[in-house]
């Protein structure tokens, strides 16, 4: 039997270049960007685009965030979401949304 070829996620934007984007395998500590072939470390890219989330306007349902964040490269399951409103560590509006820019903390200390 012959493994599929590893699939690659988009880990984030490339901090050398201007429009470069780092890839990997979904697993990997380390990235290659596309542009300038910089390795580049996955936490690095990262912290970088969760800056960037924390200024997004979004919100949206779980099911939406959770998409929002596969978009950006960022595995992040709906349930994980509902968990964390289920705690308290997240609120939501009268509809049941919740911000893109609210879970960036609770993304980052899940990360360390
Ligand atoms: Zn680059």
């Amino acid at each position: 039997m012959v493994d599929p070829p590893a699939t690659r996620v988009a880990f984030g934007a490339c901090p050398f270049c201007k429009h470069g984007v780092v890839w990997g395998a979904p697993r990997d500590h380390m990235g290659e960007c596309r542009s300038c072939g910089a390795q580049v470390n996955r936490t690095y890219v990262a912290d970088r685009l969760l800056d960037k989330l924390s200024k997004s306007e979004k919100k949206g349902t779980p099911k939406q965030l959770s998409r929002e964040c596969a978009k950006a490269g960022i595995r992040l399951p709906a349930a994980t979401i509902r968990t964390w409103i289920h705690q308290k560590r997240l609120t939501t509006d009268q509809h049941g949304h919740v911000t893109l820019s609210g879970i960036v903390p609770l993304l980052r200390r899940r990360a360390h």
